[in-house]
């Protein structure tokens, strides 16, 4: 069964893209939980952060590069913002194809709640 996020990669799924190469496509979070939400996900279906080979890290890198770039885009490079990659259960993913979010546009305050 192919990903959410392999549908949208495909065209199957709509989606705000904001950018797209042969390695990374970008788009927007279908639920934003800050002003700037973007989902940077590769377009090889990698699932998790453990799943991530060792030849895959000039894609990573990649991704990191993407990212950075979207937040000059958005203005929000000198503000701040966060780059997250959630894995797992305790990680909280919900989609198992990797992707990194970046999120900003507003103080995001503590990183994870204090137990
Ligand atoms: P994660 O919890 O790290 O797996 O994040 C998955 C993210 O995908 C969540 O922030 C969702 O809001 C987002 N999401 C789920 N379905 C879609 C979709 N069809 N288009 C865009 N974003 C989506």
């Amino acid at each position: 069964m192919p990903t959410l996020f392999e549908k949208i990669i495909a065209g199957d799924l709509p989606a705000t893209v904001l950018y797209r190469d042969p390695r990374v496509v970008a788009f927007l979070d279908i639920r934003p939980a800050a002003p700037v939400h973007i989902l940077i996900v590769p377009t090889k279906p990698i699932p998790t952060a453990n799943d991530i080979a060792d030849d895959d890290e000039s894609l990573i890198g990649h991704m990191f590069i993407v990212a950075r770039d979207l937040a000059r885009q958005q203005g929000i490079a000198e503000s701040g913002y966060r780059l997250v990659i959630n894995c797992n259960a305790h990680g909280g993913q919900e989609v198992y194809h990797l992707h990194v979010h970046l999120l900003g546009g507003r103080p995001l305050g503590p990183m994870a709640a204090r137990a």
